[in-house]
């Protein structure tokens, strides 16, 4: 299941995603969280991602397709295509005071909607300039979706919230309890209770969707993929998984690393399968 999320500088967009990732790891699943840096600063919207599978993840790009689109803030629903990309089923879950079924969203949307602004106020978390909504915002998607237990999230708040944990955890709590979904034809997100041993279905093509063509991104790498031909089977999933798209392919089939795009990120070498790429310190 693939998470975006969405807010302000300062509201703690970050901090969910990572916390969502964190309590799906205690809930025994494979997570990923991660944001997306812009020119942020207090006030400026924030995107953040994350994943949850019940299987190692091999996606690292950006989310565009999400399952489930968060918005912290009910001012980005007019300034920002908050929805863009959403999967017919998905589902959308804002903090306000509005009921879920007065979101501008189409009907093969689920919406769902959670005061989280008035939640984090009432447990001192925030001003009433900048309430820190992410923990009760958090607590609503456990209760919307399923996807986590509030038991993992109330863990992974105790586990790396430093700041009022019991306070964050009381708010998720009450998120939880409080969110309210609208009725909705649409079908409802499949969330997996455990584990299982379907294939692992890849793309068509590199998974990087915006390759670095044109724009030399290889000036901080430290370590340099070399590939040892002679125990390559030329699977080609080094191509598929680097996320610069800095690998091609001579005549022969055998993959070449593109030094001027490589960061040295070491994915490649971490999914070849017959572990034909080694990562070698830059002299
Ligand atoms: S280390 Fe491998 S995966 Fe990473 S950028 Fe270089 S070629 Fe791509
Ligand atoms: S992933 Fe490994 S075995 Fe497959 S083409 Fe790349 S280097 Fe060769």
């Amino acid at each position: 299941m693939e998470i975006r999320f969405h807010g302000r500088g300062g509201q703690g967009a970050v901090i969910a995603s990572e916390l969502l990732a964190q309590a799906a790891f205690l809930d025994g699943r494979e997570p990923q969280s991660f944001p997306f840096f812009g020119v942020e600063r207090r006030g400026a919207p924030v995107t953040a991602y994350a994943r949850i599978n019940d299987r190692p993840i091999q996606v690292r790009t950006s989310i565009e397709r999400p399952d489930v689109v968060v918005v912290l803030d009910p001012g980005l629903l007019n300034t920002i295509p908050v929805t863009e990309g959403l999967k017919e089923g998905g589902l959308l879950l804002v903090n306000t005071r509005r009921a879920p079924e007065e979101l501008p969203a189409p009907p093969s949307i689920r919406r769902a909607t959670v005061d989280a602004s008035r939640i984090a106020l009432s447990h001192g978390l925030g001003t009433p300039a900048m309430p820190i909504v992410n923990t009760a915002t958090l607590g609503a998607l456990a209760g919307a979706t399923g996807i986590v237990t509030l038991g993992a999230i109330r863990e992974a708040i105790d586990l790396y919230v430093p700041s009022h944990p019991a306070e964050n955890v009381r708010a998720s709590e009450e998120g939880f309890r409080s969110v309210r979904v609208a009725e909705s034809t649409a079908a409802p997100l499949a969330v997996s209770a455990g584990r299982s041993p379907a294939l692992l279905v890849l793309p068509e093509g590199p998974i990087a969707t915006t390759p670095s063509y044109g724009i030399h991104t290889a000036a901080w790498r430290s370590l340099t993929p070399v590939v040892h031909l002679e125990r390559c089977t030329r699977c080609n999933f080094c191509w598929k998984f680097c996320p610069d798209n800095a690998i091609d392919f001579d005549a022969h089939g055998y993959p070449v690393i593109r030094l001027e795009y490589c960061k040295g990120c070491g994915i490649c070498a971490e999914e070849c399968p017959p572990r034909t790429i080694e990562m070698v310190a830059e002299g």
